[in-house]
């Protein structure tokens, strides 16, 4: 069954292309320009994103939202993870920026979550959408070239490494799109049979 990714990120196609395989589900880049994130929630942009999908198309949509959000910043940056310094898409910047704010925040308040929302859209208007999260903590110095985003300064709960020194496979296995999209993956194949 094909489904569109309501995304133009090709690194994002490839990986979720591997989490949706096991379901039948043949996932296709966006084929057209989305449109800015201007929700509350990263729910409300994932599914946002995901019923433009089907407005664009016309084929069932999925799409998500993420981000990182730091206790010590009240949960921000957030929605606004991917703009944080002010340049949308500006990784080193915006690392560097919340480096900069927790410059005075001791280790024991230097938690952090990852979270992403994952929905689906259908043409026939239904949706869902649910949200994981990769809890730990973060570190004063970047570590790792993997990954991307925040990955130098995460160090997810139980581990050493940050995420940007963890294979690419093994941060699928535990990170907070890996676990949205392997929730919302079995509801879209189920909400795609044919119904009697
Ligand atoms: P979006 O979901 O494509 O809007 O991305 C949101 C932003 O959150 C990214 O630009 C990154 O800054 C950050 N982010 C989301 N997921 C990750 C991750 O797995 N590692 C590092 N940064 C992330």
């Amino acid at each position: 069954m094909r489904v569109v990714l309501a995304t133009k990120n090709l690194g994002k196609v490839a990986e979720l292309q591997r989490i949706l395989a096991p379901y039948q589900l043949s996932l296709e880049g966006a084929p057209y320009e989305p449109g800015p994130e201007t929700g509350a929630s990263f729910a409300v942009n994932a599914l946002a994103k995901a019923r433009e999908g089907v407005r664009e198309t016309g084929l069932p949509a999925v799409a998500d939202d993420s981000g990182l959000t730091v206790d010590a910043l009240n949960g921000m940056p957030g929605i606004l993870s991917a703009r944080w310094a002010g340049r949308h898409g500006d990784d080193q910047a915006n690392l560097s920026l919340v480096l900069a704010q927790l410059a005075d925040v001791p280790v024991e308040r230097r938690g952090a979550a990852f979270v992403c929302a994952a929905a689906y859209a259908l043409p026939d208007g239904r949706s869902e959408v649910v949200t994981g999260e990769l809890r730990g903590t973060l570190v004063r110095e970047p570590r790792g070239s993997n990954g991307f985003g925040y990955d130098p300064i995460f160090v997810p709960i139980g581990y050493d490494v940050t995420s940007a020194e963890l294979a690419p496979e093994d941060k699928d296995a535990i990170s907070h799109r890996g676990q949205a999209f392997r929730a919302v993956a079995p509801l879209l194949a189920e909400a795609l049979q044919p119904r009697r």
